[in-house]
This record gives C-alpha cells, sequence and structure tokens, in this order.
C-alpha cells in the first residue's frame, strides 16, 4: 500500500550525471512507496534554453506557492556550456535566480556514516552551516592607492547631513575597501538560521568579531540577538539554545564540539567555514543543502554538481560509481518537510526509514568509489551508480 503524501513537492529536474540518478531515486525509491502530487518543473539547460530560462522562475514561483521543492543539480552555463548545448546565451545560475526569488539562506548539512570517520575525531553529529550570501566583501569596492593622502568613508543621506570619516592618512602606497550590508539582508538572514534551528530542533551558534569592529560586526549581533530574543519560547519549547561567540572562540569551540549544531556564518567566514567543515566530514557526495526563506519556504538539494565527468564516461557507455547519497536525501528532506507541514507522520517516518536504510547499507560496507577510498574499513570492492541503489531499493 502506497503513502499518501498529503501536499504537494513542485520537483525540479536537472542535468547531465545528476539528472539520470534522479529519474532512478524516484523510479527506484520513491514511486513504488508513495502517492505523491509531484509538480514537475523540467530545468535542463536545454528546456531551461528553450523557456528563456522562464521555467526557472515559475519553478520558484511554484515553491513560494507550495512551500517545499526538491532540485537536482543543474549546469550553470559559461562560455564552454553555451558551446557544448547550443545555448542562446549563459543563462544565470538557476540556483541564483531561486534564491532572489525566495530571498533564501543556503544550509550545508553533512551526512554521518560509523565507518566513514571524520577528519576531526570529536566530531558525531553534523555540524550545520549557515552562509549569509549578501554583501561585505563580496559587494565590496576597492582601491589601490598609489602613493600619499587620505582615504575618507562619506556617506550623503538622501536629505540631512553628509557625513565623512577619516580612514588613513597614506604616507605612501597602500590598499583600501568599502564594504556594506543592510538591515533587512541581516534581519531575513537571522529570521531563516532561526527557523532552520527550530525546524532541526539544533543549537544555534553565532559568530562575529565585534569586539574590533564595534559597529560593523556589532550591528549583526545586534540584530541576531533581537531575532533570537523575539522567538526565545519557541527556543525554550524545543529545548535549544542560541549562543552568541566571538568568531574565533567558535572556531575553537567546534572543534572540541560533537556536532549538531547549526553555525550561522557571516559571508565570508561562511564561505571559508563550509569547506572547511564539507571536507572534514569527508565527501561531496554526503553534503546536503537547503534553501530556507525567511517565510518558511524550502529547497532542497545535494551539495555537488552535475558531476559532468562521470556523465562523459556515462555517455561512452563505460559504468560509473557516483555517489547517489545527497541527491536521495534532497528528496527525504523534501518528503519529511511535507509531511510536517500535513501533519502526516506516517509520511516523515517513510523518509527517515529511507535515509536510515541508506546509512545502513554504507555501514554493512556497500557504497560508491569516492566513499570506498575513505571508509574504514575499506570495503573489497565499490560498488557502482545503479548497484548502490538497487541494494537501496531492496531493503525498503
Ligand atoms: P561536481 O559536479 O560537484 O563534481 C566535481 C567532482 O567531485 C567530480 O568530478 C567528482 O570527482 C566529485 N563528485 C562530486 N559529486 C560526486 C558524487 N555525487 N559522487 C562521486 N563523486 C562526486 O562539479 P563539476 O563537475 O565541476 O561541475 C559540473 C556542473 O555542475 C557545472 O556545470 C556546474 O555549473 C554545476 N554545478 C551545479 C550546482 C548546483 O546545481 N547546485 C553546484 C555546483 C556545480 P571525480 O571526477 O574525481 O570522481
Ligand atoms: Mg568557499
Amino acid at each position: 500500500m502506497a503513502i499518501t503524501v498529503k501536499g504537494p513537492i513542485v520537483e525540479m529536474d536537472g542535468d547531465e550525471m545528476t539528472r539520470i540518478i534522479w529519474k532512478m531515486i524516484k523510479e527506484k525509491l520513491l514511486l513504488p512507496h508513495l502517492a505523491i502530487d509531484l509538480k514537475y518543473y523540467d530545468l535542463g539547460v536545454k528546456h531551461r534554453d528553450e523557456t528563456d530560462d522562464q521555467v526557472t522562475i515559475d519553478a520558484a514561483n511554484a515553491v513560494l506557492k507550495h512551500g517545499v521543492g526538491v532540485k537536482c543539480a543543474t549546469i550553470t552555463p559559461n562560455a564552454a556550456r553555451v558551446k557544448e548545448y547550443n545555448l542562446k546565451q549563459a543563462w544565470k545560475s538557476p540556483n541564483g535566480t531561486i534564491r532572489s526569488i525566495l530571498d533564501g539562506t543556503v544550509f550545508r548539512k553533512p551526512i554521518i556514516a560509523k565507518n566513514i570517520p571524520p577528519a576531526v575525531r570529536s566530531w558525531k553529529k553534523p555540524i550545520s552551516i549557515g552562509r549569509h550570501a549578501y554583501g561585505d566583501i563580496y559587494k565590496s569596492v576597492e582601491f589601490k592607492v598609489p602613493g600619499p593622502g587620505k582615504a575618507e568613508l562619506v556617506f550623503t543621506p538622501a536629505s540631512g547631513e553628509r557625513v565623512a570619516l577619516a580612514v588613513h592618512e597614506f604616507k605612501g602606497p597602500g590598499v583600501i575597501m568599502g564594504m556594506h550590508n543592510t538591515e533587512k539582508s541581516i534581519r531575513s538572514f537571522a529570521g531563516a538560521c532561526i527557523n532552520y534551528a527550530l525546524g532541526e530542533k539544533c543549537d544555534l551558534w553565532f559568530g562575529a568579531k565585534d569586539t574590533i569592529s564595534k559597529t560593523y560586526h556589532a550591528f549583526f549581533k545586534e540584530v541576531f540577538d533581537q531575532e533570537a530574543e523575539a522567538k526565545k519560547a519557541d527556543f525554550d519549547r524545543h529545548g535549544i539554545r542560541y549562543r552568541y561567540m566571538l568568531i574565533d572562540d567558535a572556531v575553537a569551540q567546534i572543534m572540541k564540539a560533537e556536532g549538531g549544531m547549526l553555525w550561522a556564518c557571516m559571508n565570508y567566514d561562511g564561505d571559508v567555514m563550509s569547506d572547511m567543515v564539507a571536507s572534514g566530514f569527508g565527501s561531496l557526495g554526503l553534503m546536503t543543502s537547503v534553501l530556507v526563506s525567511p517565510a518558511g519556504k524550502y529547497v532542497y538539494e545535494a551539495a555537488h554538481g552535475t558531476v559532468m565527468r562521470h556523465y562523459y564516461e556515462h555517455l561512452k557507455g563505460n559504468p560509473t560509481s557516483t555517489n547517489s547519497v545527497a541527491s536521495i536525501f534532497a528528496w527525504t528532506g523534501a518528503i519529511a518537510r511535507r509531511g510536517e507541514l500535513d501533519g502526516t507522520p506516517e509520511v516523515v517516518s517513510f523518509a527517515r526509514r529511507l535515509e536510515e536504510v541508506v546509512i545502513g547499507l554504507i555501514e554493512s560496507g556497500v557504497m560508491t568509489k569516492d566513499l570506498a577510498s575513505i571508509a574504514e574499513p575499506k570495503p573489497d570492492k565499490y560498488a557502482l551508480t545503479e548497484e548502490f541503489l538497487g541494494e537501496v531499493a531492496k531493503r525498503i
């Protein structure tokens, strides 16, 4: 008997090897067990091209309407891809388009298996990273100072008095940078982090350097503190905690922690720390990602790309051993969220069961090549793409 998923899920298909895996996941693991209303959008690069990228906008709007989406990895075309796929133009990154329509924040979370040891011995539970994706050095203005002179920070208000602050009196050559952020963006980032922490029932850490940056970083802290304070009753109800700490303290604490928290990072910190955490946990094939909007809309996906090199092997007819775990977890994340929103616990437990089957399989020694090389103990052989999915299907 199929389990009925009450509300719809917006499905965004994608490109290359992940598109092939996507179809297998649906056919072998999901559709035999679930009666599910999928709102299908084909974000494969050819179809984005045919629709002048309208399909991406339509898909994002469908997520706004229905609340939950799941997305396959997609090609962000550069000049080489425009030629390869004979595209009208180098369309924008679909993830960027979806993110700006949902005004969301991306959270990355590793999947843990006992026989895939993290590089940091104390890490037992996943560490999620929330990266603020607007402003700071990523939208800065820089200037190479040629020689002696005075640098100033000037603000001209729409109405009122002009303000000028001295930055530095240069005696010789140097360099300067001006960067900014907006209260709206910081508040919406804090809100998305709080939603995620409440949804995952995990502690929330936020680190910045307000001791040194007494205005810029202190403003981030102030906004975060206010937003968290406003949700204090919800934090208490879930038995979770919000902690502000200095960024260097947060870095030191994370190395000694068991994991299990959301670490909210300013833009640059998140860029650097998400790569550290991802490689510390093992493989890109075990990293999931979810876009959360301040209004509580969700898009789940794998953190990796379309695994192009494997796809070219597949096209030549060669066997592949591509890890499907992060893509499976994108689906289980979306299905479980749908079940929670609909109040259908049997749907949530199907998703959790599927996750347990996948992790159990890896822990029993069945895994793709990327994991086989780092597993302890090392398996005698690795599974091909279809073999791994076939084994999962058998065990559901
Ligand atoms: P990628 O797909 O992340 O793969 C890079 C390499 O990482 C692969 O060649 C493979 O290494 C390894 N890898 C990644 N995922 C794996 C998996 N599931 N199983 C096994 N190995 C895995 O990046 P790419 O090949 O450089 O980029 C391909 C396309 O993806 C690009 O067009 C880019 O625009 C797009 N992209 C999309 C997203 C997204 O939609 N969210 C994100 C990133 C990139 P080996 O070859 O050594 O086995
Ligand atoms: Mg980075």
